[in-house]
């Protein structure tokens, strides 16, 4: 009905080693699904996947209905309506703060310089960071750099962001204001995949928590039904290291 991406049976190895084994699931317009687990459970290779960044080896993902991989599927316009915030923001460093949230939508999107810098200007304010428009991106800290990686991927109007642990980088006195942030655009019903580690925050955000283990979805459900009451072991011990 209202799914934007539906990924089936999503199969990705590196020579031997299987990393994604059999990922279903479907993420629906206006939810927050997050996503956890242990290092090296295959959490970054799946949103690699659904963002076209590593090569999926079997499986489907559909974006409205309609193969990711189809030959008509313009990778630049699907990777600005399916955008991504990478833990180490990948900014680009010989280019201003607005410049970086400005050249994406005229390169991609064809916007006039005039129409990427008002969209451009929007975004940083609602990120708290129009202070620092004109500053070099080198000159952040992290947190900083990261609110304006999200304004960046906000100027393209993407209907689902996906976050790649955003806050891993951080200082932990940076951690709070990019959380904040991002509950902002949930609360303003942005379609989001966030994989985390802040599972306080995924306890509030979340319409949905995925527990990947081992490249397989051992356990989704509600936030309550994840962190109050596990069901596989897995999960259990895995959260027993975060309380
Ligand atoms: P997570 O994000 O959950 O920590 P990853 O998706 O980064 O997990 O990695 C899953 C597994 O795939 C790990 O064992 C990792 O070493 C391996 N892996 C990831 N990317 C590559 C790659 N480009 N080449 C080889 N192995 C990789
Ligand atoms: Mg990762």
């Amino acid at each position: 009905m209202n799914e934007i991406i539906q990924i089936q049976h999503l199969q990705k190895h590196f020579g031997n080693l299987k990393v994604l084994n059999d990922v279903s699931f479907d993420i629906h317009k206006g939810e927050v699904v997050t996503v956890i687990g242990s290092s090296g459970s295959g959490k970054s290779t799946m949103l690699r996947c659904i963002n076209l960044l590593e090569r999926m080896d079997g499986g489907n993902i559909l974006y409205h209905g309609k193969n990711i991989l189809d030959n008509g599927n313009d990778v630049n316009q699907y990777r600005s309506k399916v955008g991504v915030v990478f833990q180490s923001f990948n900014l680009f460093n010989n280019l201003s703060v607005i410049e970086n949230c400005m050249i994406g939508q005229i390169k991609v999107l064809k916007r006039s310089k005039e129409e990427a810098r008002a969209k451009a200007e929007k975004y940083l304010k609602e990120v708290g960071m129009f202070e620092f428009a004109n500053k070099a991106s080198t000159k952040l800290s992290g947190g900083q750099k990261q609110r304006v990686a999200i304004a960046r991927a906000l100027c393209m109007d993407p209907e689902v962001l996906l976050f790649d642990e955003p806050t891993s980088a951080l200082d932990p006195e940076m951690v709070g204001d990019v959380l904040d942030v991002m509950k902002d655009l949930a609360n303003h019903g942005l379609t989001m995949v966030i994989v985390t580690h802040e599972m306080q925050f995924a306890k509030e955000v979340s319409d949905r928590v995925i527990f990947m283990d081992q490249g397989v979805i051992a356990e989704q459900g509600t936030p309550d039904e994840i962190f109050n009451n596990p069901k596989h072991e897995r999960t259990k011990q895995f959260l027993s290291r975060y309380s």
